[in-house]
């Protein structure tokens, strides 16, 4: 039996990989999203929503009304691209030097694919479709920057769902987990203070380089001495800058990292030990050192019941078999902020494609056959809440 759902979002699979193609060339980086949110504020207005630019900088809000009161659904797509300079010799690769390398043109796509195929059918909705096109993820500070220009509290909703395409899943799976899908992530900054002087007199000085290294290698010992085999953390140091010559000894040194959990006790614990080791580690060094927490989303995790429901919407498109829990990933998401304001669910949109590589390389690709059942999910669950 033919499906009208299924039947339009076939019948608008042109446009889909088209727009996919034309936002692949385009990407801007977070809240430098200004032609993106224009296009996007663009086809929105011209299916009939209401439209508003502007939310969190670079975000945009597209509200599609029913035609009676009723549950109001929020639906999040992020929109922003990675500096990355791309090298997947793909006929629409970007030639900016940003990159779509997580796949938020195929976020952006699938939203904005739902809100046209949804907006002829606004007359069997009994509620309304809160579209947040959220900017700025890959900083993980663009759902707090929508937050802070009303986006909870203008658009009040009962649920939010989304998508993250994973190109480390088969095409056709959906991911939909009854608890947590990706960790929390924090951006951590330390500066360590000594006394700067000559590299051959290191009586006269307090050296930071050796605090620096000393702090960094005592902060291995946080997963693998002071956390549970049980729990999940990553303590990740990715710059140390410090100094100006060999032979001269700096006044100070700074080491940037990064900090994963999959719960937010654990989240707290690191953040406590990275506390203790930083002061501690210093002053026993005769120096001083200060963590500053630069920014930072929680654990992305799923309401069990809303879960529950997106993953029996998933199995009507995709089929029952090829919807299940996948194992939580150590990356972050600030979707994480909707999910602690809104019960709601994210789910993993299988999308491998031979011959790429992962998420934020230069040569990441992802199968643009997962975009039809990221659509329809969205649609479907549209129909189904707000019926
Ligand atoms: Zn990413
Ligand atoms: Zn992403």
């Amino acid at each position: 039996m033919p499906d009208p759902v299924r039947e339009s979002v076939q019948s608008k699979l042109t446009d889909i990989v088209a727009m996919r193609r034309k936002l692949h060339a385009m990407p801007e980086t977070g809240f430098k999203e200004t032609a993106t949110a224009a296009y996007i504020a663009d086809r929105l207005k011209a299916a009939g929503l209401e439209v508003h630019t502007g939310i969190g900088q670079t975000g945009v809000v597209g509200v599609l009304n029913g035609s009676s009161d009723g549950p109001s659904l929020m639906v999040r797509a992020d929109i922003d691209g990675l500096p990355v300079i791309e090298k997947t010799g793909l006929e629409f690769a970007s030639e900016n030097g940003v990159m779509h390398a997580c796949g938020h043109d195929g976020h952006i796509t699938m939203a904005v694919a739902a809100a046209e195929l949804l907006a002829p059918m606004k007359d069997r909705l009994k509620g309304r479709v809160v579209f947040a096109f959220q900017p700025a993820e890959e900083i993980v500070t663009g759902a707090l920057a929508m937050e802070q220009d009303g986006l909870f509290d203008r658009w009040q909703s009962d649920r939010v769902i989304g998508t993250h395409l994973w190109n480390q899943l088969p095409t056709g799976f959906v991911g939909v987990n009854r608890g947590t899908v990706f960790a929390s992530a924090d951006a951590i900054r330390i500066e360590v203070t000594g006394k700067g002087g000559h590299g051959a007199m290191p009586h006269m000085t307090v050296d930071p380089v050796a605090m620096a290294a000393q702090i960094v290698s005592t902060a291995q010992t946080i997963v693998s001495r002071e956390l549970s085999p049980n729990e999940m953390g990553v303590v990740t140091f990715g710059q140390i800058h410090g100094g100006s010559a060999p032979n001269v000894i700096a006044d100070n040194v700074v080491v940037e990292g990064t900090v994963r959990a999959y719960i937010p006790e654990v989240r707290e614990q690191i953040f406590d030990s990275l506390r203790r080791i930083t002061a501690n580690v210093a002053s026993a060094m005769r120096g001083t050192a200060s963590l500053e927490h630069l920014y930072g989303a929680p654990p992305v995790i799923n309401n069990p019941g809303v879960a529950n429901w997106v993953s029996g919407i998933a199995a009507q498109v995709a089929g029952e078999e090829s919807v299940d829990e996948s194992p939580p990933v150590s990356v972050g998401d600030d979707m994480a902020e909707f999910l602690n304001r809104i019960p709601g669910t994210y789910f993993l949109l299988g999308a491998a494609k031979e011959g790429t590589e992962g998420h934020h390389n230069a040569r990441f690709d992802f199968d643009e056959d997962c975009l039809p059942i990221g659509t329809e999910i969205f649609v479907r669950s549209a129909l189904d809440y707000l019926k």
